[in-house]
């Protein structure tokens, strides 16, 4: 998609299974399974849709899905795929890891942050976009790596700490325009220091809202994962942000979303949101 001056593409950083409860919260199974049916395990298939953007000059990544780091049976559990999933969509379109000048993060979990390192043959951890600056907020990876007991099972440091000390992360503080078009804005809800891109270009406007709605099966605003640090920051932040989606006619990016990568919203009477138009992939 061409959005303005702004090239956007969607590069799949891998996919996998989880638990459809989990990805529904307080929501009924007999409410959410109607329009995401689960398989026996009641697991739901998911997307991670990491977004290419080009300016001109510059690739810049968001996101970069799970990687090649996780243990056997965790890629077991969640039927993950194997190898450099990102590095192989990123082939098939004729881009090099050392292409990329920025890694944009939303957040530090691991289906986001996973897929920028990797253990070359000698089984060391090194960066798979060594070239790049990885631009987080800096009150995310102070969280990721804060050893904090109850955040144990949302951030592991070895996801990050090798990035840390090559000095490989840029850090923001807040909303900030981090470059002409291209704003961070710090969502909180599904971490405290989540943050959306929003991409502005020749009046057009694409908001990769990330985990703050990861799926179009999300749009409901009281639909949220049972992931989120603050759910009730999470319902605010998604109908303030879908709700200006829908009246200033943006392209909502999801990134969880194994149908949908992008769609345009439109209010029903209910205030609720749905899909007017939809892309598969961009
Ligand atoms: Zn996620």
């Amino acid at each position: 998609m061409q959005l303005g001056q702004f090239s956007l593409q969607t590069v799949s950083g891998g996919r996998f299974k989880t638990d459809g409860g989990t990805m529904f919260g307080v929501v009924p199974r007999a409410l959410w399974s109607r329009v995401c049916p689960p398989d026996d395990d009641n697991m739901i298939d998911q997307a991670t849709n990491c977004l290419l953007v080009g300016d001109g000059d510059d690739w810049i990544l968001i996101d970069t899905g799970y990687g090649s780091r996780l243990s056997e049976s965790q890629r077991r559990r969640t039927s993950s795929e194997d190898g450099e999933p990102l590095l192989v969509s990123l082939e098939a379109i004729g881009v090099s890891p050392e292409q990329i000048g920025t890694v944009i993060l939303t957040h530090l979990h691991y289906d986001h942050v996973g897929g920028a390192l990797r253990e070359d043959e000698s089984g060391a951890v090194v960066p798979v976009f060594p070239g790049a600056a990885h631009v987080v907020q800096a009150g995310e990876l102070d969280r990721a790596t804060s050893g904090r007991p109850e955040l144990r099972a949302a951030y592991s440091s070895d996801w990050v700490t090798p990035l840390a000390d090559r000095g490989l992360f840029e850090l923001v503080e807040g909303d900030v325009e981090w470059r002409p078009g291209i704003h961070l804005v710090v969502t909180g809800g599904h971490s405290r220091f989540h943050q959306a891109v929003r991409l502005e270009s020749e009046g057009e406007t694409a908001l990769y809202v990330a985990d703050l709605c990861p799926t179009t099966k999300h749009l409901r605003s009281l639909w949220c994962m049972g992931y989120d640090e603050e759910v009730l920051v999470t319902r605010r932040q998604k109908v303030q942000w879908l709700g200006r989606a829908a009246d200033e006619g943006w392209w909502v990016l999801f990134d969880h979303d194994p149908d949908t990568a992008a769609a345009r919203l439109v209010r029903d009477d209910r205030e609720e949101f749905t899909v007017a138009e939809a892309m598969a992939s961009l």
